[in-house]
């Protein structure tokens, strides 16, 4: 017998389904074909404000209680023995939720019941899927905007800001923007010489079997997208969470089933990370993996798929978007100002836990003493604390793992005699995993500090002669494996124009005269080549045809009368 909630689950399909037009593909309900977007705006939490005053209540819940974080699949909850915890990264003793690792079994019944879901809910019009999109964003920019910037804070160490941009205003883009990309795609319709003749239409499907949504710590808006886009083209997902964004995307997934996702869509399954990546791969109904994180991962997981490529009923898409080694790259005309600035926004901001922040930057030895003194002045004013202390710039790394890692570099530093520390170099795990904002000067470019990705407050400098610059653009483009963001800084119009082009395949997302990070949904679509990914520009139009199969279909209103060919007579 069905239980009360998988019958309401297949009515929900059937009225879904029934609404709208589904086999054309063409949106026909003028209230979604005409719908326009806007950027979520950024909120200023100024004291006395009322975003204030909702983010403190919202604080002091989350902050107060274990929240309990159960598996779900087809909207059923479940609990393994194998209990984890997460914790405040600033406050280590603090733990914010409980949560269960799925054993294999659990994966694999998630595969089953995202694989059977999947025939269903591609029959659901885009239209409706579209609705429920909407008014799930709406929910996040109203109802729900507290909680997701109150989980991101105590879970990942965001400070205010830093929450507001990316659980708040870059999430709800997201899920709008990508809702209006979807609809915007199905306005491309193919020739049709006479349409009374012959009528040519596409249509998007989602793709058969399952996709498997792996998300890092560092953005809870990256959870969101990474389950929800293939989702929103018909695609059925198993979503496994970083361990260290779990509360934060967990309230994601609640928002949307409140918004009206159907059981079984997507399936939210935290698990270890190996035995996640193991069973996803092996199962022949994989049809794509939408990752976000390190490169190691991302390989093991293609090497994994193409062992198994015989066994899989379709070529699984893969996107992984990875790693950087970001730069700042400044010309003798640059202006100081805005380098010193930028520089210490980019690379010390959520503690340079930004795919994109600054790592490595190149100065002329012209400039180096002006930039150099703005940032240690800079530096010396950045509070590093806890992120309910508003005045914070910053607060503690995402874990353990991260800490030992970054001051693994710092050590690396104190001992080098290529390199020596003129800012910070302080950490401290006694109570949060806190290190000081680092700047480092290099006498050696290619020093591992310049080379590999670090992930944390540690920005490396490297002082070059002026009339080595274009030694210094070719060294830029080739001494990291990485092809993420880069910046470069001057008022000469004619070298801003050359490093251009001489830097064309060094970042994806490439800055003039402005900081490598803060990439914006709909304005700065974000993704890099060579090692940092396949570049399909999360938060543009393309990456949401990356999730759907599109199918053309013709249709002959004629009779065919004959099987000769004229010439044949
Ligand atoms: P990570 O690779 O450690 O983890 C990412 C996810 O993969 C987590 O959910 C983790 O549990 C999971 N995982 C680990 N091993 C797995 C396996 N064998 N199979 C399946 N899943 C597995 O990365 P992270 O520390 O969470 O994130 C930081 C990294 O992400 C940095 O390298 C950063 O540059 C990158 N990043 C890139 C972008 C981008 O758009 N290019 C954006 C954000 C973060």
């Amino acid at each position: 017998m069905l239980s009360a909630c998988r019958q309401s689950v297949i009515v929900n399909f059937k009225r879904m389904i029934h609404q709208g037009s589904c086999v054309s593909g063409i949106i026909k309900d003028p209230h979604i074909e005409d719908f326009k977007v806007q950027n979520e705006p950024v909120l200023g939490y100024l004291p006395g404000s009322n975003e204030r005053k909702e983010l403190e209540k919202a604080l002091k819940e989350v902050s107060s209680k274990t929240e309990d974080v159960p598996i779900i699949i087809g909207g059923q909850e479940y609990r393994t023995k194998d209990v984890r915890y997460q914790v405040m990264p600033h406050d280590h003793q603090k733990k914010i939720a409980q949560f269960y690792y799925a054993t294999p079994d659990l994966v694999k019944k998630a595969i089953e019941v995202a694989t059977e879901t999947q025939k269903k809910w591609d029959s659901v019009p885009l239209e409706e899927k579209i609705k429920i999109w909407m008014k799930a964003a709406d929910m996040m920019a109203n109802k729900y905007r507290w909680k997701l910037n109150a989980t991101t804070m105590l879970g990942q160490a965001k400070t205010i800001v830093q929450a507001e941009i990316d659980a708040a205003a870059e999430l709800i883009d997201f899920i709008r923007l990508n809702a209006f990309f979807a609809k915007e795609l199905t306005k491309y319709q193919p020739i049709s010489e006479d349409p009374k003749i012959t009528k040519n239409s596409m249509r998007y499907r989602g793709l058969e079997g399952f996709v498997a949504a792996v998300s890092p710590f560092n953005f809870t808006a990256i959870g969101g997208n990474l389950a929800y886009t293939p989702a929103l083209m018909g695609s059925t997902t198993l979503w496994k969470p970083s361990d260290t964004a779990l509360l934060s995307n967990y309230v994601i997934y609640q928002v949307m089933t409140e918004a009206g996702v159907p059981p079984g869509v997507v399936n939210f399954v935290p698990a270890d990370g190996p035995v996640f990546g193991d069973n996803i791969t092996a199962s022949p109904h994989l049809a794509g993996i939408n990752f976000t994180g390190s490169v190691p991962t991302f390989n093991r997981l293609w090497t994994q798929v193409g062992k198994n490529i015989n066994s899989y009923k379709n070529f699984p898409r893969l996107i992984g978007e990875c790693g950087g080694k970001n730069f700042h790259l400044v010309h003798s005309s640059a202006d100081v100002t805005s380098v010193v600035n930028g520089t210490i926004r980019s690379a010390f901001e959520f503690c340079g836990q930004k795919c994109s922040a600054c790592s490595r930057m190149y100065v002329p030895q012209s400039l180096w003493p002006k930039i150099k003194s703005g940032l240690l002045e800079t530096r010396d004013k950045l509070k590093v604390s806890d992120v309910m202390e508003f005045d914070s710039f910053m607060s503690a790394v995402i874990d353990a793992k991260a800490f030992d890692r970054i001051s693994g570099y710092i050590d690396h530093a104190k001992k080098s005699s290529n390199l020596e520390i003129i800012g910070g170099g302080q950490y401290d795990n006694s109570k949060g995993y806190f290190i000081q904002p680092t700047i480092v000067e290099t006498k050696d470019p290619k020093d591992k500090i310049m080379t590999e990705e670090i992930f944390g407050p540690l920005l490396t400098i490297y002082a070059y002669p002026d009339n080595k610059v274009d030694e210094i653009i070719s060294l830029v483009n080739t001494s990291t494996p990485y092809a993420l963001t880069g910046a470069i800084f001057a008022q000469d119009q004619k070298w801003l124009h050359e490093t251009t082009e001489k830097l064309k395949h060094a970042a994806g997302n490439f800055y003039i005269n402005d900081k490598s990070t803060g990439s914006v949904v709909g304005q700065q679509p974000f993704g890099g080549a060579r090692m940092s990914g396949t570049n399909d520009k999360a938060g543009g139009p393309h990456y949401v045809l990356r999730w759907a199969s599109p199918q053309s279909i013709k249709e002959t209103f004629v009779p065919l009368t004959e099987w000769k060919y004229p010439y044949m007579g």
